[in-house]
């Protein structure tokens, strides 16, 4: 590999989050460098079009300040490759309605990547005949699967990007993007309609696709079944042998649950193995998974994992509309901004607040009014005006930790906990400008030089730009302050 090329990727790793940089660039391969214009190569033409709209700025922002002169990346895809060699058609470059969909994106609008992707991956595909809807409607309500939960009612932000990408790249071409897709983030964000999504889409794509749909729990309790009335061999078939795309919700409930984990194993196996798809949502990531084997946690790894985080201000807007929309309720500017700003980390909570307002407008036979909204607001204990105090901090923190407030106040020094305890610590002295002796008291009661160190060393760490707390920071902040 060129040395140049290797110096890129250390700087570009300081530009990002880990996560992003395992994504996209851990598999980049150089290729050559003609003159002034590097060349890569990376596997597949989503991954090309992604890093081309989004990184390509900031990778020939590195090459040109390792050599001192202006570089121009070109980048190809083993795929489109392999096909020009094998002389059959199509692919060299993004298709044309691809590449305006991309200057789109990259002028700032709301990027749809499950538009583009399809367009890159498959230019014909707008033009197949689609099932007809009665009967694709029925093979999605037989897989379980929520007819409005698919991608069209997804509203897409930065928040979302990119497991929304990571969904679309997948259900377009079921276990040979990434598999498997393991999704995580908290609760009320979209892990559910996202794994339907897949679902709905492999169905759209290939209506003679076997899509297994259940949560984790579902998976246990039918195993638990199949052993009482020795059944397990039509279990295994309908696992392992009759799935083509598997979507398994919250796996964080097999933690403990050891043969759930040992069956959970082998589907797992034979299904990739047949290259077969498998799309796995949890509110953690695999390696903080507690009580999951660690054979399972690694094979959960394998693939990509994506986060998805609360939305922000204006996504949570456009998840307003779009969701007033489609049940007919009419909902002013002002009062979705009201709503938005006042329930920050939680969709399911912000949808559910319009659904009830709606209803008690029709109920009253009125329309929705700004004092209605805020009396709703009021009566839910919500404080529309939302500021951030130590305990809230804490509890934000907690959650987005995969920890409880509890645990943040108390003692342990486990990392899982220590660390978020010190990102807290960080936090509420930033926002709230508190004392560190009152904010000691906050933490449960502890010393106050114990909130001021915390301070101190997450501050230092900031300011040498270190990338993994820089991203987590972020994270929270976006979490807190929407
Ligand atoms: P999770 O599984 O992460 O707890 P869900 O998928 O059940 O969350 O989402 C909760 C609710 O919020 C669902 O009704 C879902 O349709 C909605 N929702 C979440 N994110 C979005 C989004 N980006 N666009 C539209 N609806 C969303
Ligand atoms: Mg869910």
């Amino acid at each position: 590999m060129s040395e140049i090329w290797q110096a890129a990727l250390c700087d570009l790793q300081g530009k990002m989050s880990s996560l992003n940089f395992e994504a996209w660039f851990q598999n980049i391969k150089y290729r050559r460098r003609e003159g002034q214009c590097f060349y890569l190569e990376v596997g597949d033409e989503f991954k090309k079009v992604w890093i081309e709209s989004n990184y390509l700025d900031v990778i020939e922002e590195s090459l040109a300040k390792i050599t001192g002169t202006s570089i121009q990346v070109k980048i190809n895809s083993a795929d489109s490759l392999a096909e020009r060699e094998d002389e059959t058609h199509l692919v060299e470059t993004v298709s044309p309605p691809a590449a305006a969909r991309m200057a789109r994106a990259k002028a700032g609008d709301q990027i749809n990547p499950a538009e583009w992707a399809s367009a890159a991956l498959n230019p014909a595909a707008d033009l197949e005949a689609a099932p007809a809807p009665k009967e694709l409607k029925a093979a999605m309500l037989d897989c379980g699967l929520n007819p409005r939960h698919d991608f069209d009612s997804f509203v897409v932000g930065g928040s979302n990007q990119f497991v929304h990408a990571a969904c679309s790249a997948v259900s377009e071409n079921p276990g040979r993007s990434y598999n498997p897709l393991f999704i995580f983030g908290g609760v009320g964000l979209g892990k559910t309609h996202l794994l339907h999504a897949v679902g709905i889409e492999a169905l759209k794509q290939n209506p003679h696709s076997r899509v297994v749909n259940l949560s984790a729990e579902e998976f246990m309790n039918e195993l638990i079944t199949s052993l009482r009335q020795k059944r397990m061999n039509e279990f295994r078939t309908q696992f392992r042998n009759d799935c083509d795309v598997l979507l398994i919700d919250d796996i964080q409930f097999i933690a403990g649950k050891d043969s759930t984990q040992e069956e959970f194993f082998h589907t797992f196996n034979a299904l990739y193995h047949a290259g077969k798809q498998i799309v796995i949502t949890s509110d953690k990531l695999p390696r903080d998974l507690p009580g999951i084997e660690e054979r399972l946690r690694s094979r959960f790894s394998w693939g990509l994992c994506a986060d998805i985080q609360p939305p922000e201000m204006e996504t949570r807007i456009a998840i307003l509309e779009k969701k007033a929309e489609a049940d007919g309720i009419e909902l002013s500017k002002e009062i979705a901004i009201l709503l938005a700003n006042s329930i920050r980390s939680n969709v399911r909570e912000l949808e559910g607040t319009l659904i009830r307002l709606g209803a008690q407008a029709s109920l009253l036979g009125q329309p929705l009014t700004l004092d209605m909204a805020r009396q709703m607001l009021d009566r839910m204990d919500i404080d529309a005006r939302q500021e951030l105090s130590a305990p809230r901090i804490i509890e934000v923190v907690a959650r987005e930790s995969g920890i409880t407030p509890h645990d943040i106040r108390g003692n342990r020094r486990t990392h899982a906990i220590s660390h978020p305890r010190q990102y807290a610590m960080y936090l509420a002295r930033k926002h709230t400008g508190d004392s560190y002796p009152s904010l000691a008291q906050e933490f449960g009661g502890k010393d106050h030089t114990t909130v001021l160190a915390a301070f101190r060393k997450i501050d230092s760490l900031l300011k040498e730009n270190d990338p993994d707390i820089s991203a987590r920071i972020a994270e929270l902040e976006r979490a807190l302050l929407g």
